[in-house]
């Protein structure tokens, strides 16, 4: 019997070995015999190019010849015209609801029949996703070019060498589980490739909400991880999506929709503009057919789509499940199984963190959120999700206000590793102390969710964060401080600082000259500096700007007087006639054609 175990031993001890060096060539050079993990970013909604195909499977192409996006909606102005014109006239002309409303349902079908899924949660429509199942050091030049213009990570490319960067790339509008097995297979993949038993993660916004199902689904994946670096995390979804879901928009209020809605989400003008045209329906007809088609896209598209519920905050889903999944059991059975990730979210995290997996959060905060739902304004916010969801359950004042001058640091985390520390930014808006990770979440004061890849200072500390262990936590550096801001230094390095340094100084007055020489050093320091105060970069800008135009370098900038006539007119109807449609009062339309006319022919 021994002499059969250690025949056993001895065999399992060559095939090992056979292992070991049948699987000593990978992919990556350094054959997983290196400090750096391979990392794998998870992007944010939108940032997977999805291609609409025919039914053939051959793309879709646009009149230019250029394939066509499936995200957020494929949008042929042909077809639409086609199914709306002839409702929307007669309904103009009859000033009642003649099939208008039936139209932008069916508009609605057509332009997010490629996102479509059934009853089970799965796409319906023809696409493709357009994926890399290889290390960017594999992709082509092209490739190259869609993954960096997502998140321009060329220095950690650069450090750390592309054959450690993938970029999992998957559907914004497709079937969560399944989404979220393909990453738990793709990190096993990236280990195979690269013989790194360990890999890092860098979920971003949407992938957030992924990483939620995957560290719910698939516990095993803690073990698989060195570091976890989110960005902007959607972990606890977006108030605009759980507004969305339980039909809470605010232009549902006929006022608002009169007098704010719009402005708040386009140059003023333009939505006055809108607001003026729209008044050729009656309020009623109007305010119907909008509660229809938002019903349509509700019901219809979103309500079956499993990765846009895995954007409801845990606080919206019980009544938004209840209203909208009642009849489809196998949906709700999918976002039920979600529901609990997002509700563990934080004790899995937690988890990670105990296991000695470094997990690192950075988030935006003090950017109003888009007024679209009537919750837009619960929480502070990074314009798209509120900040209580990217920072694991922190307590803030909402944007434009502050904790307030008695406000004690409440220290409600475990993972605070000295009480003596001072997390309360220095705007006093966010108190750190509460939410999960005080000490290793960095905050980036007025920077907005969509820009926060053009923010240098994040995508540098990112960087840092993967491909180093310079940075360990909050007080490592002052380059990497907890409170941070908002920055984008593309125009100052490509023009303003090249334009200072190409003047001939010798010409200059000795006070312009220093003046000169001291903007350029200050604008220097700025961009080259990734510490910095909320609005430094504009002080810094301006400085540069004024002496570049006082020494005749620069155009002074005329500010071009806008045109307020829309603007005008519509405050103007909407403070004499509230909601009414323009034929509805007697002689109103005269009036305001009149009004028109006579602003732009006399302004
Ligand atoms: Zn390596
Ligand atoms: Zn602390």
């Amino acid at each position: 019997m021994k002499k059969f175990i250690s025949c056993l031993l001895a065999l399992t001890l060559v095939f090992t070995m056979f292992t070991i060096c049948a699987s000593a060539q990978t992919k990556a050079e350094c054959n997983g015999d290196c400090d750096t993990c391979p990392s794998i970013v998870v992007p944010g909604i939108g940032q997977s190019n999805v291609w609409a195909l025919d039914e053939n499977g051959d793309y879709l192409l646009d009149d230019d010849g250029n394939k066509i996006m499936c995200f957020p909606a494929v949008i042929d102005v042909g077809s639409i015209v086609s199914k709306a014109l002839v409702p929307a006239l007669v309904t103009l002309f009859t000033q009642k609801d003649a099939g208008l409303s039936d139209a932008l349902c069916d508009v609605v079908r057509d332009v997010f029949a490629v996102n479509m899924c059934d009853e089970n949660g799965k796409n319906t429509g023809n696409f493709e996703v357009e994926k890399y199942l290889y290390s960017v050091a594999e992709c082509s030049e092209y490739e190259k070019k869609q993954i960096y213009n997502n998140i321009p990570l060329q220095d950690y490319a650069e450090l750390a060498g592309e054959d450690h960067l993938y970029y999992f790339a998957y559907n914004s509008f497709g079937n969560n589980y399944d989404i979220v097995t393909e990453l738990y297979n793709y990190i096993q993949m990236v280990k195979a490739e690269t013989g790194h038993d360990k890999v890092n993660i860098v979920p971003i916004s949407m992938g957030g909400s992924i990483a939620n199902g995957l560290f719910e689904y698939y516990p095993q994946v803690m073990n698989d991880l060195d570091k976890v670096v989110y960005i902007v995390p959607a972990l606890n979804g977006s108030t605009i999506v759980g507004d969305l879901y339980t039909k809470n928009l605010a232009f549902f209020d006929t006022d608002f929709l009169y007098n704010g809605f719009l402005e708040a989400l386009m140059d003023e003008e333009e939505a006055r503009m809108i607001e003026v045209i729209a008044r050729i329906l009656p309020d009623e007809v109007l305010t119907t057919a909008l509660r229809k088609a938002a019903d349509c896209i509700v019901e219809e598209v979103a309500s079956n789509i499993t990765m846009l519920w895995g954007l409801c905050p845990k606080e919206y889903y019980p009544e938004a499940s209840a209203a909208l999944l009642a009849s489809k059991p196998e949906i709700k059975r999918q976002t039920d199984m979600f529901y609990q990730a997002q509700l563990n979210s934080d004790k899995n995290i937690q988890t990670l963190v105990d296991m000695g997996v470094e997990v690192f959060n950075i988030v935006d905060y003090d950017v109003a959120m888009y007024l679209v739902g009537n919750s837009w304004n619960n929480d502070n916010a990074d314009g798209v999700i509120h900040l209580s969801s990217t920072a694991m359950g922190v307590h803030s004042a909402i944007v434009g206000e502050t904790l307030g001058d008695d406000y004690v640091q409440a220290n409600t985390s475990v993972n605070c590793s000295d009480p003596s520390h001072n997390h309360i930014s220095p705007d006093n808006v966010v108190d750190a102390s509460t939410g999960l990770l005080p000490d290793h979440t960095f905050y980036f004061d007025a920077q907005g969710h969509e820009q926060t890849a053009r923010n240098d200072a994040i995508i540098s500390l990112a960087t840092v964060l993967l491909a180093t262990d310079d940075v360990k936590d909050v007080y490592s550096t002052p380059d990497y401080p907890q409170f941070n801001a908002k920055r984008d230094p593309r125009a100052l390095v490509n023009t303003y600082i090249p334009e200072a340094k190409a003047v001939d100084a010798s010409a200059l007055s000795a006070e312009d000259a220093a003046e000169l020489a001291a903007a350029i050093e200050e604008a220097e320091a700025f961009v080259n500096s990734t510490a910095c105060y909320e609005g430094q970069q504009k002080e810094v800008e301006d400085r540069l700007i004024n002496i570049l135009v006082k020494i005749g370098v620069r155009e002074p900038k005329v500010e071009e007087e806008p045109s307020t006539l829309f603007t005008e007119v519509s405050l103007w109807l909407y403070d004499n006639y509230g909601t009414d449609g323009i034929f509805e009062v007697p002689g109103l339309i005269a009036k305001v054609i009149g009004m028109l006319i006579k602003g732009l022919l006399f302004k």
